[in-house]
């Protein structure tokens, strides 16, 4: 075991403020990794602050971070997969069993024994829960540390591993491409990265968006329009018009009046997780035989094939990098949709506390 600097929530209502931590020495198939950036999700936020206590309850001390990216600096002896000096990278998944059906599948994302990065139960008992990315280093299994195509800007890569993922995995479940109209609901995070996909899919890509200031991020950003939703006239001009719609919005909003701008059979996927249930009006799916959908991260193999994409098309999030000491700052910024369009945090930062 060793000690790790790290950033931790004492309880859902303080600050994150400097911790150590432990974490175990590289066993058998374990990787090492000094973690160089580390995105901050919105999903970071609401579990610190135990924003989903029915689903997801937070347990403290809590250090958030699952869009992490690094250098391998250490390997176990059965490891063959990467090797020291390796620019490496770790999503929200850091286990699961490898023999349930979801695994065999490739779905480790749906594995019912599986170990998030952050607030899972710590099989290795290093700790009594696991501690994500907001640290100077990490040690995870090497099937769950994927590749980074080597061109690939690190910092702009790291919410690839969730951002990116969580909305690559949708856009490819539900075919899009050319020939398609696809909305982006929220551009933060999720929506940025959404949005960039779906453009390189070949779609038509609209995004719906709250923050009027954002319209012309967002077409250089891959939209071909910008809709700004709580303009009712606009967003009735696109009704019955959408194959496809992803919601990657933090908080409660009316689901209803996009579920109105999809076509007949057209799907909308939620990867947003607000605390609190949307309401959902049974009419505005059945005038049109629509759908309602969910979907979570993604698999390894998928993580995988997405980082590959993003370094086959140049792709990388658009970061804002700030010190560590700036973490609490950035929470109170993505309450207020102010950010462009994902925090990464430089971790050298951590040196001086
Ligand atoms: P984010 O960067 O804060 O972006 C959320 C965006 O939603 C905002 O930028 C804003 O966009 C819009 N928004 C915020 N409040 C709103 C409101 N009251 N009404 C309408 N729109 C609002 O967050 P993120 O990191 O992208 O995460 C988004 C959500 O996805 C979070 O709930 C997170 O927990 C969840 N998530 C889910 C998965 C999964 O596997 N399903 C994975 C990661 C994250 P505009 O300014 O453009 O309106
Ligand atoms: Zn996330």
């Amino acid at each position: 075991m060793f000690n790790a600097k790290a950033y931790s929530a004492a309880s859902a209502t303080s600050s994150l403020a400097s911790a150590t931590i432990p974490r175990r020495d590289p066993t058998e198939r374990d990787v090492q990794i000094e973690i160089l950036f580390c995105g901050i999700c919105h999903s970071d936020l609401h579990y610190a602050r135990n924003e989903w206590p029915d689903v997801l309850p937070a347990v403290y001390p809590c250090v958030p971070g699952h869009e992490i990216v690094g250098r391998v600096t250490k390997v176990g002896p059965g490891v063959v997969k990467h090797k020291v000096g390796d620019q490496v990278a770790v999503g929200c998944l850091v286990d699961s069993d490898h023999t349930c059906p979801n695994c065999k599948a490739g779905f480790e994302n749906f594995c019912p024994n599986l170990t998030l990065t952050f607030g899972s139960v710590d099989k290795h008992g290093t700790a009594p829960m696991t501690f994500g990315g907001y640290s100077d280093s990490i040690v995870v299994d090497e099937r769950f540390v994927l590749r980074i195509p080597a061109h690939l800007d690190l910092a702009g890569a790291a919410p690839l591993l969730c951002a990116g993922i969580t909305t690559y995995s949708p856009l490819r479940r539900f075919g899009v491409g050319k020939g398609q109209k696809v909305g982006i609901v929220g551009l933060g995070g999720l929506g940025h990265m959404g949005t960039k996909f779906a453009r390189a899919f070949g779609a038509h890509v609209v995004v719906f968006t709250t923050s009027p200031g954002k319209t012309e991020d967002a077409m250089r950003l891959g939209a071909h329009e910008v809709v700004v939703s709580r303009n009712a006239d606009e967003m009735k001009k696109h009704a019955g018009s959408f194959d496809f719609i992803l919601d990657t919005v933090s908080a409660d909003h009316d689901i209803n009046q996009y579920l109105n701008l999809l076509r007949l059979d057209g799907n909308l996927t939620l990867v947003g997780a607000p605390p609190k249930p949307l309401a959902l009006s049974s009419f505005a799916l059945i005038f049109g035989n629509r759908s309602v959908s969910g979907s979570n991260i993604g698999g390894i193999p998928q993580t995988q094939e997405m980082l590959d994409f993003c370094g086959a098309h140049n792709i990388t999030a658009d970061v804002e990098v700030i010190p560590i000491q700036k973490v609490n700052e950035a929470y109170e910024r993505l309450l207020k949709s102010d950010v462009k369009y994902r925090f990464a945090i430089d971790m050298a930062s951590l040196k001086s506390e």
